[in-house]
């Protein structure tokens, strides 16, 4: 078996070459599947210096690990992964698929497996986005070590806020929730109290430090709190309306969470013969590279098997 670049046409084609895409594609390429990954190069997490929490890889570069994962794929005869976008995707009536590339033209599958990530939208304040992915993250569990034992602060709201910010306490016992003008309630209150998390609810100015390391947050008064590190809550996004297209659903919004998911099954099945989602952008728990590995593994052994009953 060849990979099959002559008539474009595949036994399934992968949205998104991040580390589910690649873990797909490998599982299916190892089924000796004929495979198309296409991947835009936009993997969330290439902004920060390491991934941190994925075992045998801990702090490597994101880069690195990708590049790794396409010098993997190469070994395998039938797989093609493929620099471009997927601009739009197609369930054809006779149940395949079909896949419109802005470099390449049209390319077919029997089967499809959509791993394009999420958008990863966080707060709008001036020196934020500069420092995002170091000493502005997301996930405690990614970037909480390096922080350790530092002046952290967490800028979210409400219950998210308070859940967070308690959380950070694992980190150091020099935490503050931000609220950035809105009001906690009372019982919110008591328990960060408890919990020995301070609380400032004054509306924010800016970030501000030298070069991306972060000093201190600036409120809309002028006066500054010192931070060596925050914590914001950013909310994923489907990048495209690709699963709704091909006739995919997304869960619901889930607050705490943050993410509005394709809906599959444990094993990816989006519940649309011969489609299957993974990685972030079908993620029910929270989004990491190695979920997004174990996700892309099961995704690509649901496509082989649904291709070997003859579909
Ligand atoms: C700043 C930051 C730091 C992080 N740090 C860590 C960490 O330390 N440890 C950890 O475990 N997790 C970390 N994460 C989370 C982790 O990066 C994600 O959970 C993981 O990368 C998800 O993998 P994925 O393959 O689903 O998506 P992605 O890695 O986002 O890859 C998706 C790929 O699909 C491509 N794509 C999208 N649409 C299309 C299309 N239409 N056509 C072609 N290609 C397309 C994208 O360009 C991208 O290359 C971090 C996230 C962020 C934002």
């Amino acid at each position: 078996m060849e990979r099959n670049d002559t008539t474009g046409s595949w036994d399934s084609i992968v949205i998104g070459g991040g580390a589910a895409g690649m873990s797909a594609a490998l599982t299916l390429a190892r089924a000796r599947r004929t495979v198309l990954v296409v991947d835009a190069g936009g993997q969330s997490n290439l902004v920060a210096s390491g991934i941190r929490g994925l075992i045998g890889h801990d702090g490597r570069s994101p880069a690195d690990f990708y590049a790794a994962g396409r010098a993997e794929l190469a070994a395998y005869p039938t797989v093609d992964v493929r620099d471009g976008t997927v601009t739009r995707a197609v369930r054809e009536e006779d149940g395949t698929f079909r896949a419109v590339l802005e470099e390449h033209g049209d390319q077919r599958a029997k089967t499809m497996v959509l791993t394009p990530g999420m958008e990863y939208r966080r707060p709008q304040l001036p020196g934020l986005d500069e420092r995002w992915g170091g000493s502005v993250f997301h996930c405690p569990f990614c970037h909480g070590w390096e922080v350790r034992d530092r002046r952290l602060a967490v800028l979210a709201e409400g219950a998210v806020g308070v859940h967070g910010a308690l959380n950070l306490r694992t980190y150091s016992d020099r935490v503050t929730l931000l609220t950035n003008g809105a009001e906690l309630t009372g019982p919110q209150r008591d328990q960060l109290a408890a919990g020995g998390v301070g609380l400032d609810e004054r509306p924010l100015r800016a970030l501000e430090g030298p070069g991306t390391d972060l000093r201190a947050a600036v409120f809309e008064d002028g006066t500054e709190l010192p931070v060596d590190a925050l914590l914001v809550k950013s909310y994923l996004h489907q990048r495209s309306s690709l699963a709704l297209d091909l006739g995919a659903t997304l869960t619901g919004s889930n607050e705490m969470l943050g993410v509005e998911a394709i809906t599959v099954d444990a094993m990816g099945a989006t519940g649309v013969p011969g489609l299957y989602a993974a990685g972030d952008a079908a993620t029910s728990v929270p989004p990491s590279v190695a979920a997004a590995v174990a996700s892309g593994y099961l995704a690509g052994a649901a496509a082989s098997v649904h291709l070997a009953a003859g579909y």
